[in-house]
């Protein structure tokens, strides 16, 4: 009978390492690096980060070559500045993100950082210069401590604490039965959805990558977690390249520059104001969200600000 089950056992952990490979893409990438098409060309030089500008230029993609989803996607972001994608479901957002990341490799056109085509260097060069939150990090059932330290191997515990603190963590973890030694994940505390992104946070602040991807959460936090979160994020997107996946137009005000896409093409592009002023595609889903937003949080009530 141990016969039987053995095999069993054997696919039990399979599909848990599998599981657990998928809970971050980061990790999940680790776990298929072998498996997948992209591969580092004989001798790839590491990327060498000198400022951080990402681009790229004329970018087509397709997961399947007959389909294709991204037809000539071209932009700059200059070293330090803020990229927001935004536009409706299926539009090719996270597609772009996927593909700076380099999980995919592109048919045609070039994404370079700092003039250094990405699919010309080490994959580990190129993920250890990027930092992805994403929208929603399932945690390793691990630590609360070993999921931030993730971040990069070796970090003190001082520094994991420094993390934590500037993600906005520390003491909600010190409010936890064992600390940072607390089991968390699936088989552990679960953790909110807030809670969440502030150690995806952590362990991103803890990386300290000079690019940074920012996929937002579509499940929508509270108000006031949100508002939290965002002078967060806003503060480690500063001084960083960063390119935030949007999805609630309320975090993309302040970006130096937003691309609108719609069917893996660009239909729009500028700042905030431009783009209202345009009253093309962003500006309607400007007004809709606005209308959303009204419908969710009514006017204070006079006897509430007095
Ligand atoms: P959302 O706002 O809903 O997250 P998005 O703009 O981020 O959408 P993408 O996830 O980039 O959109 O998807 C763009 C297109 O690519 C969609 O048509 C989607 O079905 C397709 N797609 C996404 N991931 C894959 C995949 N792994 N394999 C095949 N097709 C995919």
């Amino acid at each position: 009978l141990a016969q039987l089950f053995r095999p069993l056992d054997l696919l039990g952990m399979v599909y848990r390492t599998i599981r657990q490979g998928l809970i971050d893409m980061e990790a999940m990438y680790k776990l298929i690096d072998t498996q997948t098409e992209v591969a580092d060309a004989p001798d790839a030089p590491a990327l060498h980060v000198t400022a951080g500008e990402v681009r790229f230029d004329q970018v087509h993609f397709g997961y399947d070559p007959e389909r294709e989803i991204l037809h000539g996607i071209s932009f700059t972001v200059p070293a330090g500045h803020t990229l927001a994608i935004v536009g409706p479901s299926g539009a090719g957002k996270s597609t772009i993100a996927r593909i700076l990341f380099r999980f995919y490799d592109i048919q045609s056109g070039r994404v370079t950082i700092d003039g250094q085509d990405i699919g010309a260097v080490t994959q580990q060069s190129l993920r250890a210069a990027i930092g992805i939150v994403p929208q929603d990090m399932v945690l390793f059932n691990d630590t609360v401590g070993y999921n931030i330290a993730y971040g990069r191997e070796g970090a003190s515990k001082a520094e994991i604490e420094a993390a934590a603190r500037a993600a906005q963590i520390h003491d909600f973890i010190m409010g936890l039965p064992q600390g940072y030694d607390t089991r968390v994940g699936e088989r552990g505390l679960k953790l909110s959805g807030g809670e969440k992104q502030r150690v995806a946070i952590a362990r991103t602040l803890l990386k300290d990558p000079p690019v940074l991807v920012l996929d937002e959460a579509t499940s929508a936090l509270d108000s006031r977690t949100e508002t939290e979160i965002q002078d967060v994020l806003r503060s480690i997107a500063r001084k960083r390249t960063t390119l935030i996946v949007a999805h609630r137009l309320s975090t993309v005000v302040d970006a130096d520059e937003i691309i609108v896409l719609d069917q893996g093409r660009i239909v729009e592009r500028g700042r905030h104001a431009d783009l209202v002023r345009a009253d093309g595609l962003y500006a309607a889903m400007w007004a809709r969200q606005a209308a959303e937003r009204e419908e969710v949080e009514p006017e204070p009530k006079i006897e509430d600000v007095f």
